[in-house]
């Protein structure tokens, strides 16, 4: 198993926070969401800039800004990708493309190249739904995050320091029973669901895939943005968020199956998803295509 960059941010920083700090702050080492984040400390309460936030049309400033491009999104990916269970959520990490460069975005709020890294789900429960951000009110089933890395940065550990240094795109999936639009990429994906139950588990996905497979058919250009955190330990105020308004159709099979994703201590992995945090005066942009209206 590779060691790679994504794994460090999500099971090795805290650790390393541990070994080399006796700040009380960073002693947050097994996490769960039990209370959703509310007993996390550190950073995760301490900070005045955390995520995920309530969005909402009527609140977020309607600004021209430019759209999110993405290159290398449309290239075959030179590796398979590989499924992990890391016990918070399933997360896969984003190998270079067949040409030899990663895939990356810019625009949006960004100023310049953010990597991609890798990608995870935030989902709820048969009886509750698991998206991290809402939108005017609304939770949705499942919400996709594909994480990005400032490249002036090294890797995630050096980029998750400074306020520029990471760029998570945010998708919302709501389960519709028989959905009329099918997503390769998504379904090769979920295909290995089953196979990553257990804590620490993997499975390759097998077939070549790029990044913008992920995306299924979402219209970009339509999103919210503004500043804020990680939305897991140690909640670094480093992320500048897009998320899509438009959501992605998801089958129930799909959504069922991270419902028996299980964590460390074998209990069912549901819910992960990090209560909403307060604004704190913070400006939240909403870019549309619609034109005179605030895209309702
Ligand atoms: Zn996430």
């Amino acid at each position: 198993m590779q060691s790679s960059v994504f794994h460090r941010l999500f099971l090795l920083l805290p650790l390393a926070y541990q070994h080399t700090s006796n700040d009380a702050d960073h002693k947050v080492t097994h996490w769960n969401y039990e209370y959703h984040g509310t007993n996390w400390g550190g950073t995760c309460q301490s900070g005045v800039q955390q995520s995920p936030i309530q969005l909402a049309y009527d609140k977020a400033y309607t600004v021209p800004l430019p759209r999110i491009v993405f290159k290398n999104y449309d290239v075959r990916l030179k590796e398979p990708l590989i499924l992990e269970n890391n016990g918070h959520s399933v997360h896969m990490d984003i190998p270079e493309t067949q040409n030899g460069n990663k895939p990356y975005i810019m625009g949006g709020l960004l100023k310049g190249r953010y990597q991609a890294e890798g990608f995870h789900f935030h989902w709820g429960s048969p009886k509750s739904r698991g998206s991290e951000h809402s939108i005017s009110e609304r939770r949705f089933d499942v919400e996709m995050h594909i994480v990005h890395r400032n490249v002036r940065y090294d890797d995630l550990k050096e980029a998750v320091k400074h306020d520029d240094g990471i760029a998570v795109l945010g998708i919302m999936f709501k389960i519709v029973r028989n959905p009329d639009r099918i997503y390769p990429g998504l379904n090769k994906v979920f295909a290995e669901m089953s196979n990553v139950v257990k804590y620490k588990s993997e499975s390759e996905i097998s077939g070549s895939i790029s990044v913008g497979q992920l995306l299924g058919d979402l219209d970009t250009r339509n999103f919210f943005t503004y500043k804020g955190s990680l939305t897991t330990p140690d909640c670094n105020e480093a992320v500048t968020w897009t998320v899509f308004s438009q959501v992605l159709p998801i089958p129930f099979g799909h959504v069922a199956k991270l419902w028996r994703i299980r964590d460390s201590s074998g209990h069912s992995l549901i819910n992960n998803y990090r209560s909403t945090q307060p604004l704190n005066g913070r400006s939240v942009f909403y870019r549309t295509t619609i034109d005179g209206t605030m895209g309702k």
